[in-house]
């Protein structure tokens, strides 16, 4: 079957014939940032629209809001073409899914922990205990690996409340700061798995929906790629334009504009947010000034 008719282009929106269906947690710690990911994308949904399947009003996408923990079997089931989920969800669900790309937010670990007076010996200290645990099969299988006997008693919330109340010796569980460890008298001991938000698709999905997953990762892309890049404009004296265009670092060379006194320049470029300051101070050496810095909101390469 055809996406596009001939003639059409693929740019153009009323074109898609195919819808694709995205999984995003209906609320949580990832729902934020993956619709927010949408709507830097330019993906519109309806605001405040919370039913189930939400259609998005200018791209061929609707939204399937589920539970974290249903997002993988969900895509590897084809009820979702693709879906924005935690690794560690993936990687204790084990369902077969293609890994489409890293979000690089939501980053947490998977740790064990103990309580902060307790001997920590190494992993033999697990040996013969029992830890609490909403990731057993991840659990099960870094013990093995390792040749540890622990029992691991399941719960499914408020891991880490177990050991202070006499249910296990140790937890394993998802950490960011640690404050939640810290306010349960618990210390992490081992990292096991270091997780972010994945965008993961479902292996057998059709050629055109796979085009339109493309016209998304594509705009994603833009977005990536403009966040720590800034649009910088400074005038210059003209003298002084070579020795400052050998500092900058731009996308490709710098724009310059003449100004009114023609002893002076305008010159636009784009700086890695990470090298700003160390340039700056070395245009200003060179004389430039009123230097305006913008944030950017894409890049198309
Ligand atoms: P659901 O009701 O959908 O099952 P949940 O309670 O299982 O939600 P959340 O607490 O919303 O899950 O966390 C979702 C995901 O966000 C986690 O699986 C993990 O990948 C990530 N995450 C969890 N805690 C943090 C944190 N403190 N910082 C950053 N990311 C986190
Ligand atoms: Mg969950």
């Amino acid at each position: 079957m055809h996406y596009f008719s001939e003639n059409e282009s693929q740019t153009n929106e009323n074109n898609y014939h195919y819808m694709l269906r995205i999984a995003i947690q209906s609320k949580g710690r990832l729902s934020e940032d993956a619709l927010k990911l949408l709507a830097e994308a330019d993906i519109k949904l309806e605001a405040g629209k919370r039913t189930l399947l939400v259609q998005a009003s200018n791209f061929p996408l609707e939204v399937l809001y589920l539970r974290d923990d249903d997002i993988p079997q969900s895509v590897a089931k084809g009820f979702a073409d693709i879906g924005i989920v935690g690794e560690n969800e993936v990687c204790e669900r084990n369902e077969d899914v293609e890994i489409v790309s890293r979000l690089g937010f939501s980053k947490c670990r998977l740790s064990l922990a103990i309580p902060k007076n307790a001997n920590y010996t190494g992993l033999k200290w697990f040996d013969g205990r029992k830890i609490a645990t909403s990731y057993p099969n991840i659990l099960t299988g870094f013990l093995k690996k390792h040749g540890i006997h622990a029992k691991i008693h399941v719960i499914t919330g408020s891991v880490e409340i177990s050991p202070g109340i006499g249910l296990a010796d140790g937890i394993f569980d998802i950490v960011s700061s640690g404050g939640t460890l810290v306010s349960n008298n618990l210390r992490e001991v081992e990292v096991i798995l270091k997780s972010e938000a994945l965008l993961i698709g479902n292996r057998n999905m059709e050629e055109a929906k796979r085009r339109i997953l493309e016209d998304m990762l594509f705009r994603f892309e833009a977005v990536r790629s403009a966040q720590d890049k800034k649009y910088v404009m400074m005038n210059a004296p003209k003298e002084k334009l070579h020795k400052i265009i050998e500092v900058l670092p731009g996308i490709k060379s710098p724009t310059v504009i003449p100004l009114a006194d023609e002893q002076w320049c305008s010159i636009h470029t784009v700086l890695d947010e990470k090298r700003f300051w160390e340039i700056i101070g070395k245009l200003k050496d060179l004389g430039a000034q009123g230097i305006l810095v913008m944030p950017i909101e894409k890049i198309i390469q």
